[in-house]
């Protein structure tokens, strides 16, 4: 397992409804709810920052494959939009995407750009299995905690709020491993890897205490 961004997209709210603060690696956009919803409309709607995913996928793809070919389309355009239909206790969700080609091209480019476009890589995300693990941090005191250390530092687990994020073993296998009894090994990095990494547990089952 290997995440995707060494930083998550962080998201934060307070209480003006509904505005959200998103930040990524290099700056921060606002989303909302539109006024219909009891929101101030300032910034993108969940489901207009979805599509705007694949909207802007499907055009980086579209003008890299355009460019490695050297064909003289400089201006490409896409519209993509949504609605959803019930299907017994289902509800199937239908995305349309729609490309439109500001500058001449021929029959054979725009056919081979619609496959090309179907294969970009939120296509492939929102086309393939997706499940969202949701982990709430958890800070509580008397929950039964074990002890690993060295002369160094000092690692606490709470096993009871673990909730198998696969995080620290797959991230940092020198000092996590499951399959041992005596499973964490505080000396197999560094102190500074070691605190980073039990930064990133999302349960509050990992402490990290610096002995010094
Ligand atoms: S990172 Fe935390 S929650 Fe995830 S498996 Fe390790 S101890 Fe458990």
């Amino acid at each position: 397992m290997q995440y995707k961004f060494e930083q998550p997209v962080h998201g934060s709210i307070g209480a003006l409804k509904y505005q959200c603060t998103i930040e990524w690696r290099n700056g921060k956009i606002i989303a909302d709810e539109p006024a219909t919803n009891g929101g101030g409309d300032t910034g993108a709607d969940p489901y207009t920052l979805l599509l705007s995913s694949l909207a802007s996928c499907t055009l980086i793809t579209l003008r890299m494959y355009i460019d490695r070919k050297g064909w003289d389309i400089p201006e490409i355009a896409v519209n993509v939009n949504m609605f959803q239909e019930q299907a017994g206790e289902q509800t199937v969700t239908y995305i349309d995407r729609d490309i439109v080609f500001l500058s001449p091209a021929t029959d054979v480019q725009k056919m081979r750009l619609k496959e090309i476009a179907t294969n970009c890589p939120i296509s492939k995300i929102l086309e393939g299995d997706i499940k969202v693990r949701t982990f709430i941090f958890r800070d509580v005191e008397e929950a039964k905690t074990v002890k690993y250390a060295n002369e160094e530092v000092t690692v606490l687990w709470k096993p009871e709020l673990c909730q198998h994020s696969k995080r620290c073993w797959t991230e940092l296998p020198q000092v996590f491993d499951y399959k041992e009894k005596k499973w964490i090994n505080p000396s197999g990095a560094s102190a500074e890897e070691l605190a980073n990494q039990i930064k990133r547990c999302p349960s509050g089952a990992l402490t990290f205490l610096n002995n010094k």
